[in-house]
């Protein structure tokens, strides 16, 4: 059977996915099934996606309910899902109208258009410079990749959008340098996720602020994995006391169905008019009806007091693993990576066989992203089963 899924996918799909080799059926809680009935504890979360487990029963439901109601009627029409959506997100946040999209990319993709038409609209046609950071990652749609400082992700498809310039994450002197007049944009992750798990200081962020201050460029940040409660607080710029002027969400925002956000603020929005920018399927009833359960959720003060107690201890027990391997274990919250002398990927083909989902964030970080529902047995059986990898990835 797995043979035949297999060989079925490779044949007819794109081969844009290294895949693991099991075909996956059902999912629980902390747990997924694969087909013949083995199962894996979970610590990617579908990379950052599944923030409340497998399956849970609220969501479900309002899915359920809704989907039997009404499930697609496009942005010609009021929805009330829609509606109390931006609601919510725009009471939990700096942010005062929402622009609904469809993925990650596409949240960033909005930003780029909204900032090029804010420069436009404020200053004139010539501020349209954006700048990024090295070790970011922003999606892979064509303006999204501009802005993604990584030559492999780049290489093949230039010429990409023009007018980006990269400097060092967390060095204050270089980003000053390039934000000036021309400057209508700063997009950074306040935690870098594929980059290989890198907390931006407070220091580096509220120099960007006053920068973007200075030349009345927008700063964006770039919250698709490091928000929704995932840092342990619900937006990961709450450490800092720095609020940008937009910021893309999505991952888990839907609990597992695709909707991207692009959060913003008044003088932002008042420039867009109908038609400046759209999506059919954006911010429809069913997604937005699971969207508010996951935001409702994650925004408790218990949950989110859960996700710092189970991060503190995941960090300190990965630093106690006796491996010489180790290089560093660092994160915020239930966003953690492990940096190794070696290489990540023979730790996660162990970790299927173990029945066990790990990802990884660059050639040498092993990156942990449990549902923020895990708790001390689930960490307790990673470790312990970490422990009999690591030391297997020696004897081999
Ligand atoms: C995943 C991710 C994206 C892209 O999101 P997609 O939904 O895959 O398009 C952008 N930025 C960050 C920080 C991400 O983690």
């Amino acid at each position: 059977m797995t043979g035949s899924i297999a060989e079925k996918t490779d044949q007819y799909v794109v081969h844009t996915y290294a895949r693991a080799p099991f075909v996956l059926v059902y999912g629980d809680g902390m747990t997924v099934t694969d087909e013949n009935g083995k199962q894996y504890l979970d610590f990617a979360s579908g990379i950052a996606v599944n923030a409340l487990g497998h399956n849970d029963a609220e969501i479900v439901a309002a899915v359920q309910e809704q989907v039997a109601q009404l499930s697609h009627i496009c942005n010609l029409y009021y929805t009330a899902p829609q509606a109390n959506l931006a609601e919510a997100l725009c009471q939990c946040s700096f942010a005062d109208k929402v622009y609904f999209c469809n993925s990650g990319g596409e949240a960033v993709e909005a930003a780029i258009k909204f900032a090029r038409k804010y420069a436009r609209s404020t200053v004139g046609p010539g501020k349209t410079g954006i700048v990024a950071f090295t070790g970011g990652f922003h999606g892979r749609t064509a303006g999204s990749l501009a802005i993604t400082a990584r030559e492999k992700y780049q290489a093949p498809f230039r010429p990409l959008m023009p007018g980006v310039s990269f400097a060092p994450f967390n060095d204050v002197a270089a980003a000053e340098k390039l934000i000036g007049p021309e400057t209508c944009a700063v997009f950074v992750e306040p935690v870098q996720g594929e980059g290989g798990i890198h907390i931006a200081t407070p220091e580096f962020l509220a120099a960007l602020r006053d920068a973007c201050d200075r030349f009345g460029a927008l700063l964006v940040f770039d919250e698709i994995q490091c928000g929704m409660g995932r840092t342990g607080k619900l937006w990961a710029y709450e450490h800092t006391g720095v609020t940008p002027d937009m910021m893309a969400v999505a991952k888990a925002l839907g609990g597992g169905l695709p909707i991207g956000a692009t959060l913003v603020t008044e003088r932002v929005a008042e420039v867009m008019q109908p038609g400046d920018h759209g999506s059919t399927f954006a911010g429809g009833p069913v997604i937005c009806r699971a969207a508010e359960v996951v935001l409702k959720r994650v925004s408790q003060p218990e949950l989110l007091a859960h996700v710092v107690t189970m991060g503190d201890l995941l960090k300190e027990r990965l630093q106690e693993l006796p491996s010489p391997h180790i290089q560093e274990v660092r994160g915020l919250g239930l966003m953690v990576g492990m940096e190794l002398d070696i290489e990540a990927t023979p730790l996660l083909n162990a970790g299927y066989e173990h029945g066990l989902l790990l990802l990884n964030a660059g050639p040498n970080v092993l990156r942990l992203l449990p549902p923020l529902v895990v708790d001390e047995t689930h960490i307790d059986h990673l470790i312990a089963t970490l422990n009999v990898i690591l030391s297997e990835v020696d004897a081999a």
